[in-house]
Order: structure tokens, then C-alpha cells, then sequence
């Protein structure tokens, strides 16, 4: 239950519906966000609302679609949901799409419909994962073309993929999938940023090929503040096998610890020294409960 925003207005969770001949339903080409609002002292938070808003933006510029609402209708739009479903902390999953108006790959004569909903939601990966960290396998799946060339996009057609990569991981008995790019080099979870530590340097693919996550960046900003090195990189499958730590990030996944990968145990098999670190200054920042 609950309250939705539907292009302009709050409607009823169960009344907030589209049409089956919806364009994006077919073709999958939308724009998203997945934004997280946290309990703080001063009631809920919505951890860093500008950025996620101006990479839904950028998302819908790269993708040539067009939004019919300014950015401060929508940040506006992520705080009422929170606030008038009395949500204490909440995922919030803004989504733009084509309509049902016409079918036919193309979308430029369609209206873009706009969503904003927001619900409780703990521990993306599972919460004795976050202590003890998530097993993971390299997905037998690539990052296909329209990743690879456009990771600055949040976009529901490049997500295919990531399903793939992630429903073959759980039929094999892992928590996430690993994805490669064409050239075997490491890119990111399903829905995740990769990092890894090795003597006391931590190493995060650049972004050709990883999505621009402002998870990421924060963790970056993290372990500039603890005067740890983070070197953006290319990386390959065996530097992780050999890594001392290795952790995802994402707004969902928060920061969560990996502790094997293709069976063999990463570092002491546990979540690591520095991981846990740095989610511990993640929870502070995102609770409010840092200066900065
Ligand atoms: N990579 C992919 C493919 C994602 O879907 C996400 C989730 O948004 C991320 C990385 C992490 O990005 P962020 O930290 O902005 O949530």
C-alpha cells in the first residue's frame, strides 16, 4: 500500500498501472534510479538526491529521451513519497518510459511517463553478508555494447545482462555475479561496483566499462579522507582471486564485503580490515552522523 508518484500526482499504490502495449515494456529502452533515504536525527535523509536526479537526466539525454518534468519537480517528487508514505528510510526507484501510444521501434513521437515510488528496503545482499561477506562467481556473461560504450546510463534495456548474469550465479549456489567485458577484463557486479585491496592500495575498474555509481564515489572520497591510494584501473579475473579484500558498492548493496570468488577464498576468507572500515564511514555518512 501506499502512495505513488505518477507523472505529476500521488496515486494509490495499486492504482499506479500501465498499459500492456507500453512501449518500454516491449523494446526496454527507460530510464531509472535507485536512490536510498536513511534515518538520521533529522527524520529521513535522502543520501545524495542531486546526483542520482542529474545521472536520471544524463541517463535520458544519452538515450535521446526526453523528460517532461524539471529536476526540482523531481527531487521533489523522491521527497514526498518518502514523506507521505511516513517512510522512516526507504528505497526510492524513480523510472521515465515510453507510453502506450504507438509500437514500432521508434519513440520520439511518445510520451514519456514518469514514476516515483518508495518502500522499506534492508540489506540488498542479505544482512550477515554485510559482516561476513557474499560469495561470488565470474558471470559467463559479457558486458554487451550498449554497457561497454554507455556506462554514464542507468537505462532498463541494459539490464538484460546483468538478469542473465545474476539468475546463473544463484542457480549455482553464489550470492552475485562478476561481470567481464569482451576482453576479459573486470567491470562490475550486476548491479554493483567492484573494488579490491591489495597491500593497502585499493584498485576500482576506470569507467569504459563500469557504471558511473555515486557509491563509488563516495567510497573514493572515503579513502582519500583515510589517506588510502585508490588507483582506477583495468583489472583482470586473477588480480582478484590474489586480492587481500575485495567489496561491492551501490546504492542498494550498500558496501558489502566479498569473501570468495570462483571457490577460492579472497584474503583471510572473511570480510577484511579495510572493508570494514569504510563501511563503517559509509553508515555515518549516509545516517548523518559525520560533519562532512
Ligand atoms: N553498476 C550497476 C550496473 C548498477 O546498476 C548500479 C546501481 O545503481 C551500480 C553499479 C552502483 O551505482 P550506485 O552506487 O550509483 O547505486
Amino acid at each position: 500500500d501506499g502512495l505513488i508518484w505518477m507523472d505529476g500526482e500521488m496515486v494509490p499504490w495499486r492504482e499506479a498501472k500501465t498499459h500492456v502495449l507500453t512501449h518500454t515494456l516491449h523494446y526496454g529502452m527507460g530510464v531509472f534510479e535507485g536512490v536510498r533515504a536513511y534515518k538520521t536525527s533529522r527524520g529521513a535523509a535522502i543520501f545524495r538526491l542531486q546526483e542520482h536526479t542529474n545521472r536520471l537526466f544524463n541517463s535520458a539525454h544519452i538515450f535521446g529521451m526526453t523528460i517532461p518534468w524539471d529536476r526540482e519537480t523531481l527531487n521533489a517528487a523522491q521527497c514526498a513519497v518518502v514523506r507521505e508514505n511516513n517512510l522512516a528510510s526507504a528505497y526510492i526507484r524513480p523510472l521515465c518510459f515510453y507510453g502506450a501510444e504507438g509500437m514500432g521501434i521508434r519513440a520520439d513521437n511518445l510520451r514519456v511517463h514518469c514514476v516515483v515510488a518508495a518502500w522499506e528496503w534492508g540489506s540488498y545482499l542479505g544482512e550477515d553478508n554485510m559482516k561476513h561477506g557474499i560469495r561470488i562467481r565470474v558471470s559467463s556473461y559479457t558486458r554487451h555494447h550498449v554497457n561497454v560504450t554507455m556506462c554514464r546510463a542507468k537505462a532498463t534495456g541494459s539490464y538484460a545482462n546483468s538478469m542473465l548474469a545474476l539468475q546463473e550465479a544463484v542457480r549455482d549456489g553464489y550470492d552475485e555475479a562478476l561481470l567481464l567485458d569482451a576482453s576479459g577484463y573486470v567491470m562490475e557486479g550486476s548491479g554493483e561496483n567492484v573494488f579490491i585491496v591489495r597491500d593497502g592500495v585499493i584498485y576500482t575498474p576506470d569507467l569504459t566499462s563500469a557504471l558511473d555509481g555515486i557509491t563509488r564515489r563516495t567510497v573514493m572520497t572515503l579513502c582519500a579522507e583515510l589517506d588510502i591510494p585508490v588507483v582506477e584501473k583495468r583489472i583482470t579475473r586473477d588480480e582478484v582471486y590474489i586480492a587481500d579484500e575485495a567489496f561491492f558498492t551501490g546504492t542498494a548493496a550498500e558496501v558489502t564485503p566479498i569473501r570468495e570468488i570462483d571457490g577460492r577464498a579472497i584474503g583471510s576468507g572473511t570480510r577484511g580490515p579495510i572493508t570494514e572500515r569504510l563501511q563503517s564511514l559509509y553508515f555515518d555518512q549516509v545516517h548523518g552522523r559525520r560533519d562532512r
